[in-house]
């Protein structure tokens, strides 16, 4: 069969250039020894996932340890899966979380001598690249309809065989030279498949950078590398941009390592050097008594948009995912608390070979701790940033005094010193955590624990001594004696003695009091709240809570 003429009534595209040409225009990078380039090639579907962060933070460390190049790929292949907006998104998103990329699709940079960074844009390399495998004899066209393949997989089912298009069941790989210029002749839709050279009796060790030394089974698949429509598959256009873009390490989900051997393949019919591969395991949380992937239809924790509405501290998911993918990160921060995360020696290898656990709770934990860390100043910025993007009018209306919110965060997060509270988790939460220090806001439902007369006498008798200019030790003198007023022990010892004579402590007597200004029996310092407040709408909180 004459090979060449073949090739160039499949593809006719006159301006493809040579696949030598390719290797100049895209030369090797010229970065220093063990330097890594790695990238994130996601499909611009909309939907970015914890996975896509996962990934991406072991992209951007492996890349930025060692000097290396961090880049930005879209596989856009599929044109059905597409969403306007979706790249600006994953940028976005992954720059809320400090990801930054150093080249690629909308990354403005002076390094973007790999581009077009779309596969959709790239057309001509995987068709020049096909057009070279058919003039070897490495790919064929298929014309096999729909209806014929799942025939195939019906037969291939029901025989318990392997299912696929190959040896035997791969029907055009042998068409004959006429055969294919008649049905061509005819008009009949094709795809471009790969002849593959493998046998399944063939195994190899294969190295890779997280699960190490595994067994694969060689490729017998003749895998479609163009669809009709002319576009490559993922499989081939990711072996050649790979090779073009110059990656060092693909880093991608454990999902893709049942199609290495046909990478393996790819690589080698294609003729490049083959990078590094690094599978991660897949992200897993524990369902009842068992571990499950996290999945997109049950798992709201899955999206990325999920942490930035409910307002998590960013820094407080990366370092979380950190310990996720690096067991040693959790020890090393314990060691240097105050070091900065990336000063941690990012090791692919030490990534977890199996199941990622993702535990929510943990990551409450981390962004407590993260929040507790920062200033009022601090804080009130990162607050405000949700409060403008997700917040209420009422929300915003209220950020706008940043001073009273200062005072508020200062009392919540407590000042000075190493122990401080960590009652604020995410920025929604914090958020509506301290609504009750605004009056439009404060809709309390009074529950207490003592009689109409005992806790009117309580608030009444506070009311009327309470000055907002008291410190804390006058402040509560006043409180031990309205408390004793209404028949509560100002004393705890004198109350534990005899509790039967009193209807309480002060300490039931100051609940009193809380409720009526917070609408909790839990709170911060009550005497700063009641400063913070004012004189005025303290007291009038106290008389408005009174029991009618
Ligand atoms: N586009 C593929 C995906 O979104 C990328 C896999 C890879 O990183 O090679 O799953």
């Amino acid at each position: 069969m004459d090979l060449k003429k073949l090739a160039a009534t499949l593809i006719p595209d006159k301006n493809l250039k040579s696949c030598e040409e390719y290797e100049e225009i895209y030369p090797p990078r010229n970065l220093p020894e063990g330097a890594e380039v790695t990238r994130l090639a996601p499909s611009p579907t909309g939907f970015i996932h914890l996975g896509n962060l996962y990934s991406a933070l072991a992209d951007e460390r492996t890349a930025h340890t060692t000097g290396g190049v961090f880049y930005l790929r879209i596989e856009d292949t599929d044109e059905k899966r597409k969403v306007e907006g979706a790249v600006e998104s994953v940028i976005r998103s992954l720059k809320y979380f400090g990801i930054k990329f150093d080249e690629g699709a909308e990354i403005d940079s002076p390094l973007n001598v790999y581009a077009p960074y779309y596969q959709r844009k790239r057309a001509d390399i995987y068709r020049a690249f096909a057009k070279r495998l058919i003039e070897q004899g490495l790919a064929y066209p298929c014309f096999c309809t729909a209806e014929e393949l799942d025939e195939t997989r019906r037969v291939q089912t029901e025989s318990k065989q392997t299912t696929g298009y190959y040896g035997a069941y791969a029907k055009c790989r042998n068409l004959s030279e006429k055969e294919i210029y008649d049905k061509l002749k005819a008009g009949t839709p094709f795809v471009i498949r790969l002849k593959s050279q493998g046998n399944i009796e063939n195994k190899s060790t294969f190295r890779d950078a997280i699960k190490g030394d595994i067994t694969v089974t060689e490729n017998d698949q003749d895998i479609v590398i163009i669809k009709s429509d002319g576009i490559p598959t993922y499989h081939f256009a990711h072996a050649i941009d790979d090779h073009f873009m110059r990656t060092t390490l693909v880093i991608r989900g454990e999902e893709w390592l049942a199609s290495l051997p046909i990478h393996i393949e790819l690589f080698k019919v294609l003729g490049f050097r083959r990078p590094r591969y690094a599978h991660t395991s897949s992200l897993m949380k524990m369902d009842g008594d068992t571990k499950r992937k996290l999945s997109k239809r049950k798992d709201p924790e899955l999206s990325l948009d999920y942490y930035r509405k409910a307002g998590y501290y960013p820094l407080a998911v990366v370092k979380y995912l950190m310990t996720v993918l690096n067991s040693g990160f959790e020890e090393w921060t314990l060691k240097n608390p105050d070091a900065d995360w990336r000063d941690f020696k990012f090791k692919i290898e030490k990534m977890g070979k199996s199941g990622a656990l993702f535990d929510l709770d943990k990551l409450n934990d981390v962004s407590k701790t993260e929040i507790s860390k920062l200033s009022a100043k601090e804080c009130y910025e990162f607050l405000n940033g949700w409060v403008q993007e997700f917040g209420t009018d009422a929300d915003k209306a209220h950020f706008e005094n940043g001073k009273y919110i200062e005072d508020i965060l200062n009392l919540i997060m407590g000042t000075g010193g190493k122990k401080r509270r960590k009652d604020i988790e995410r920025a929604e939460q914090g958020v509506r955590l301290i609504s009750y220090f605004f009056d439009d806001t404060f809709s309390p439902e009074y529950a207490y624990r003592f009689d109409k007369d005992t806790v009117n006498a309580v608030l009444d008798g506070f009311a009327a001594v309470y000055d907002a200019n008291d410190e804390n030790p006058v402040w509560f003198d006043k409180l031990k004696r309205v408390a004793a007023n209404a028949g509560f022990a100002a004393e705890m010892q004198e109350y534990k003695a005899n509790p039967l004579n009193f209807k309480g402590s002060v300490s039931d007597a100051a609940e009193i009091l809380r409720v009526a200004i917070t609408g909790s029996p839990n709170s911060p310092d009550l005497c700063t709240i009641m400063k913070i407040l004012g004189k005025d709408r303290s007291t009038a909180r106290l008389l408005k809570a009174k029991i009618k």
